[in-house]
């Protein structure tokens, strides 16, 4: 019989451990590089102005109420969705070879699409899904809970401290024929490295010699480089060459929307006659998913992107604040550099600003951190990577001067 007793202590999640840790230390000019949240140049949350706006409106509708929402999400929300991350005037679109779902925000969307793969992948018997080595941790919990075994591709070059593409291509064509490939849509978490256009286009030339499954995981659309087009670029390639994928796409970085849980699940089918008949079998397998796992996602962020989505000022106020959120990154980014190599700190930092996105892979090794927590009450993950929104004005002096110490 089931013995609740003989249930092992599992371990602590990193990250939330080393938030609970950076909240225990009282030292005033202690800095979180830990949780990847935007912060604004005094370190606090950052409700976007276009989220505040939203938020008015609806609850100045009297007409708001708390009705379930479709099992499959709010349609004005799953269609803008679609538009936002497959463009406008996506073939996939006009085709109706996309069904999306809303999901509780990008970790959702991820399970959402491993727990339909796992039902339903045929491509190959082993089923192995390819993670870049490193990835968000999460991918391995969530691909393993739904019995979908793993394994990584080469990402990131410790030399170079940017991408091993060689060694990531290389393991995409030894990988079996009809493997799953997870993508980092733009913005890599946790390496802030992403490969060129060029690099992108011999991607998808070997999944498709080797009939591999993308499946991209989208969640800083517009928080890398401030321009939605661009942070979509990848995905959009992939389309126009008529791959099937899976996409799942989160509001929480770039809405900062972390805790409302917005996000959406899509799955595109390639051209065929068959088209419009595989996305509907498919979209009813996955409402039957979705039913048996949330019954229907949560309502409120959803309302608040769907109505920024679909209406045309509050959008061109959302591209406005997405602006500001990227724009201070790559501004911290700049002084890092600049502060690290005046003082002439040992190694190289042009990583830091050919980096992108939320985080920077710094090279620090797993003792700096450590000595960084203990004699600057600077957290960050032991990987060495720190979230960028986390320096501001105020603190990135005390930090370049932090890490010169803990290198010397
Ligand atoms: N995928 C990647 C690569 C991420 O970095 C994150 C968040 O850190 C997510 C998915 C999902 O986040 P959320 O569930 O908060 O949308």
């Amino acid at each position: 019989a089931f013995q609740a007793d003989v249930v092992p202590q599992a371990p602590e999640d990193p990250l939330f451990g080393l938030m609970a840790a950076f909240r225990r230390d009282t030292d005033p000019k202690k800095v979180d590089l830990g949780i990847g949240a935007y912060r604004d140049d005094n370190a606090k949350p950052w409700v976007l102005p276009v989220v505040k706006m939203a938020d008015d409106r609806l609850r100045n509708d009297p007409n708001l109420n708390h009705e379930y929402l479709p099992i499959a999400g709010l349609a004005d929300f799953t269609a803008a969705s679609q538009k936002l991350i497959l463009g406008g005037d996506s073939p996939a679109i006009k085709e109706k070879r996309v069904t999306s779902l809303q999901t509780i925000s990008g970790t959702g969307a991820v399970h959402l699409g491993a727990l339909f793969l796992a039902k339903f992948y045929k491509l190959n018997t082993k089923r192995t899904v390819y993670f870049s080595n490193p990835t968000w941790p999460n991918h391995f919990q969530i691909f393993s809970n739904v019995g979908l075994p793993n394994q990584t591709y080469p990402y990131f070059s410790k030399e170079t401290r940017g991408l091993d593409f060689e060694g990531m291509i290389n393991t995409l064509q030894n990988a079996d024929e009809g493997s799953i490939i997870v993508l980092h849509a733009c913005a890599h978490n946790p390496t802030g490295v992403d490969p060129t256009q060029e690099q992108w286009k011999k991607i998808a030339e070997v999944v498709r010699a080797k009939k591999h499954f993308p499946f991209f995981d989208t969640a800083y659309q517009g928080f890398a480089s401030g321009d939605l087009a661009r942070d979509g670029w990848a995905i959009r390639y992939f389309l126009e060459q008529d791959f099937e994928m899976c996409i799942a796409q989160s509001y929480a970085k770039n809405f900062g929307l972390y805790g409302e849980r917005a996000g959406c699940f899509h799955f595109v089918t390639s051209p065929s006659p068959d088209a419009q008949s595989t996305v509907t079998r498919v979209a009813s397998q996955l409402s039957i998913l979705q039913r048996s796992e949330i019954s229907n996602p949560p309502a409120y962020g959803a309302r608040i992107a769907s109505l920024v989505l679909n209406d045309p000022k509050l959008f061109a106020q959302w591209e406005e604040d997405l602006r500001t959120m990227s724009g201070r990154i790559i501004e911290m980014r700049k002084a890092l550099r600049g502060k690290l190599e005046e003082l002439g700190t040992p190694g190289t930092w042009n990583h830091i600003t050919d980096q992108i996105g939320m985080f920077s892979f710094t090279g620090l090794s797993e003792t700096q951190v450590m000595k960084l927590r203990e004699d600057s009450h600077v957290y960050m993950t032991k990987n060495g990577r720190i979230s960028m929104a986390g320096l501001n004005t105020h603190n990135i002096d005390y930090f370049a001067k932090a890490v010169d110490k803990a290198v010397r």
